[in-house]
């Protein structure tokens, strides 16, 4: 079968691996260039880890981990208030856990394609057709070619969806939350420790990348507009939503880049159905659960397995196409709901809701609770055992 996936993030070049490992002609259109940097942190764990050790790349993952031995809560001071060690991560997780750059798992990814499938960067889709046994599609640079499927592996503001279901809109659920993030230099001397500090409705957080002498700054703030600013009113939206805030907080604003500051809401996707004729979506596209879950990257990957998996067990695209969601969804879904829940509290409105979280998670953060904790981060083992 020849496949036409649009996006070669983690959900696409996922995809890729697999088609190819089991027979298939993947070819990814990427609009990005190739090599792009930045990007954030991501925990890595459950499903996600369980499909990168199946492609032989979890060993290298493990080796470019974020130095992060904690994280920590502090005050205006800097002074630490509560801390959640590795160590007990890992026994919440109940399995290997890595914290990772998104584009550590990207590279890795691409790599594990590279010699076998083609990417072609700064490429992307511009229309499609459908035909009974294909579909058309037409290239932003105006080429035609015709394949036996398509999917959008093009992440929560997929393109791809906008073609074959219809607007975002209709399948968007905002959480009532906006970040931006980008690389500042360690002028801080912050060691190998992810930091929070929060005020009333906004959290300003910090890590090392594991490049030398850079951390991301990464920005969380309530709001009820889920729309993004354009890319020149960026840096201004980001200072107002944080003018007057303590600790590094306008330290790291004046660090903002003018040109490429990442910001988006937190975005979740809920669709009645993940494929339409030959045309399916993947990850994020279908199933966005956002940052609160900590486990979207995981399932883009179980996601980009399973799809795989299924169209190499049937021969019937249609088929295969019923039967990797109904494999996928209701997991997606668990963690959907769990994200939203946990969303609600994860940066309280009011000085005494801000109290009252510091205090718990003094309070929780203990092997005594690890039980407790585990419920917090929801299902973290892996869907696929059961496969
Ligand atoms: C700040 C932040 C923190 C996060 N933390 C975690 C975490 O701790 N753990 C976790 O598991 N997940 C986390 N996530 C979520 C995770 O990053 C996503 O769920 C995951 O990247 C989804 O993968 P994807 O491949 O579906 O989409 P993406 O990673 O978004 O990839 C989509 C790809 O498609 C490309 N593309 C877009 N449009 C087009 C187009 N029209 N044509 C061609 N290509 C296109 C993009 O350039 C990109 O390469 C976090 C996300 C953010 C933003």
């Amino acid at each position: 079968m020849k496949v036409l996936i649009s996006g070669g993030g983690i959900a696409g070049l996922t995809l890729a691996y697999w088609l190819h490992h089991w027979g298939h002609t993947p070819v990814v259109v990427e609009r990005a260039p190739h090599g792009r940097l930045g990007g954030y942190g991501i925990d890595f764990f459950g499903t996600g880890y369980d499909v990168a050790a199946r492609m032989g790349i979890a060993d290298r993952l493990a080796e470019h981990q974020l130095p992060a031995d904690s994280i920590c809560y502090v005050d205006g001071e800097g002074r630490v208030t509560a801390r959640l060690e590795r160590r007990l991560l890992e026994k919440v997780i109940r399995g290997p856990y890595l914290a990772l750059m998104h584009t550590t798992l990207e590279e890795a990814l691409g790599e594990a394609v590279r010699d076998e499938v083609e990417i072609r960067y700064g490429h992307r889709v511009a229309a499609v057709g459908q035909r009974a046994d294909g579909v058309d599609v037409t290239f932003a640079d105006g080429g035609d070619e015709s394949f036996d499927l398509l999917v959008g592996a093009d992440g929560v503001h997929s393109a791809t969806r906008g073609l074959a279901f219809g607007p975002e809109e209709r399948f968007a659920r905002h959480l009532g939350y906006a970040m931006a993030c980008y690389p500042v230099p360690d002028v801080y001397g912050l060691g190998p420790r992810r930091v929070h500090y929060g005020e009333p409705g906004r959290q300003t957080v910090l890590y090392p990348t594991g490049r030398p002498g850079e951390l991301i700054a990464l920005f969380l703030h309530r709001t009820a507009d889920p729309s993004v600013p354009r890319r020149s009113e960026r840096p201004g939206a980001l200072r107002s939503a944080f003018a007057d805030m303590g600790w590094l907080t306008s330290r790291l604003l004046a660090e903002a880049p003018r040109d490429d500051l990442f910001m988006d809401g937190l975005t979740q996707i809920a669709m009645p159905s993940w494929h339409n004729g030959r045309i399916a979506l993947v990850g994020d596209a279908c199933g966005a659960m956002t940052l609160a879950s900590a486990q979207g990257a995981s399932m883009a990957m179980a996601g980009g397995y399973l799809l795989a998996r299924a169209l190499h067990q049937h021969d019937d695209h249609r088929a295969a196409l019923r039967s990797y969601e109904a494999r996928l969804r209701p997991a997606v879904r668990r963690r959907q709901r769990r994200a939203r829940a946990f969303a609600r509290s994860l940066v309280p409105e009011t000085g005494i809701g801000l109290a009252a979280q510091s205090t718990v998670t003094r309070l929780m953060l203990r092997d005594a609770f690890t039980g407790l904790l585990r419920r917090g981060y929801g299902d973290t083992t892996s869907i696929l055992t059961r496969v």
